[in-house]
């Protein structure tokens, strides 16, 4: 995909994410924010493939595209990441698209702890299914989709176990 393009992926998808969040509260009341003051800046904070941001971006060992913020941004410009979190465009061995908690938060989010407590915004996990369907378009979005997805299964399964 070119750049052109990405940016007009991107225009796109953050177009359907509007201001949508999980709740229609705001959970950062909740929880003073913690995703966005955590020290461990492999959370939440990972760029998609072609994406683009005005942040600072440090690139880990194997390759993987993080924003280091100091916990303050420009909402606007915050990364798909953040827009989502903590959520996430999962896949099947088909490439079906669906919306699943991301249980590589867990120790951070406070409402994955709670999800049968809280009622959620539909129109948030519609649009995250949007997104997804979006991204699967593409054959290294599509593999990033499927690589987080196993992720998550991994993290999921650790959590169960523990
Ligand atoms: S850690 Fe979870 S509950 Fe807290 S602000 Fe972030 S998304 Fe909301
Ligand atoms: S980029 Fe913005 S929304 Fe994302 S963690 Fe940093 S301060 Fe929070």
């Amino acid at each position: 995909m070119n750049k052109t393009d990405a940016k007009q992926m991107y225009n796109k998808i953050f177009k359907v994410m509007g201001e949508l969040t999980p709740l229609r509260a705001d959970c950062g009341a909740l929880c003073g924010g913690a995703c966005c003051k955590s020290d461990d800046k492999s959370i939440g904070m990972r760029l998609f493939p072609y994406e683009e941001t005005t942040l600072p971006v440090k690139v880990t060992e194997d390759g993987v595209h993080l924003v280091v913020c100091d916990g303050t941004c420009n909402r606007e410009e915050r990364p798909l990441s953040c827009r989502i979190f903590p959520f996430f465009p999962t896949v099947d061995l088909r490439g079906r698209v669906y919306v699943e908690p991301d249980f590589r938060g867990a120790r951070l989010c406070p409402m994955l702890d709670h999800m049968d407590e809280i009622i959620f915004d539909k129109r948030f996990f519609k649009a995250v299914k949007k997104v997804g369907k979006i991204l699967a378009k593409d054959a290294q979005c599509l593999c990033f989709l499927k690589e987080s997805t196993d992720e998550i299964d991994t993290y999921k399964a650790f959590l169960k176990e523990s």
